[in-house]
């Protein structure tokens, strides 16, 4: 069986100060955990983190990648500058990017076929909105967006991580049932069945306001590997707490 993955997201969190005491804590609190960790830090905060969790099992994410390896764009981080600092997973597409930078199917499966090219996992991010919930276009929704990073990933799509995150759950302490989580992830396992014959390998995390309360139940269906957690995951103990649920 895979392990299960639990990947923090801080978002635009965080200090020296508060960094420093938030890693040292889960990297001792980790010891004897059964799935993988990880924390998806700031750009700045990379060269840190990546020392902190020197010699522990927790890996090292980035929020975001640029598309392109070097030149003119300004404010971007390439796949091979992350490699340099350690990182092993990138954040693409979330909702949050798609939503304030105006970032497209197309960008976010480009983004994805850059970190791969540089040996970085890409935590693709997809997710519909309340509007689209209620309207019934969810899984219109979510196969679009995968569709295009298949697309442009072909037989490499089965080395990406998805992420199932609820727009309407994001941040906002409203959780996807269950039920209703795993009648998404079950969609997207069949899509990347279709594409790829090592579908059963790509972990697809749920991401949506998981905390130490809901962690178990979500983590207990079959087809949801691990979760991507915002808000929790600036608490250590809360952190923790659902690390030891993917158990
Ligand atoms: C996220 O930002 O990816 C996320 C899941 O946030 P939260 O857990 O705070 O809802």
């Amino acid at each position: 069986m895979k392990k299960k993955l639990i990947a923090g997201n801080w978002k635009m969190n965080g200090s020296l100060a508060a960094n420093q005491a938030l890693v040292r804590a889960v990297v001792d609190g980790l010891h004897g955990a059964a799935c993988q960790a990880a924390v998806c830090v700031p750009a700045p905060y990379l060269a840190q983190v990546q020392a902190l969790r020197q010699g522990s099992a927790l890996e090292l994410g980035a929020q975001d990648v640029s598309r392109h390896e070097q030149g003119a764009y300004t404010g971007e981080v390439s796949a091979p500058m992350l490699k340099e600092f350690g990182v092993r997973y990138a954040i693409v597409g979330h909702s949050e990017r798609r939503q304030y930078h105006g970032e497209t199917d197309e960008t976010v499966a480009e983004k994805a076929k850059a970190a791969l090219a540089h040996g970085i996992t890409p935590i693709v991010c997809v997710g519909e909105t309340l509007a689209e919930r209620e309207g019934g276009y969810t899984e219109e929704v979510v196969k679009r967006q995968l569709a295009a990073v298949v697309h442009a990933n072909g037989p490499c799509i089965s080395e990406v991580v998805v992420a199932y995150e609820p727009v309407w759950a994001i941040g906002t302490g409203r959780t996807a049932t269950p039920e209703q989580a795993q009648q998404v992830h079950a969609v997207l396992r069949a899509q990347l069945r279709a594409a790829t014959t090592h579908a059963d390998r790509v972990a697809i995390l749920y991401g949506g306001s998981m905390n130490a309360a809901n962690a178990a139940s979500l983590l207990a269906q079959p087809d949801i590997d691990g979760g991507l957690i915002g808000g929790a995951s600036l608490k250590s103990a809360d952190f923790l707490q659902i690390i030891a649920a993917a158990g």
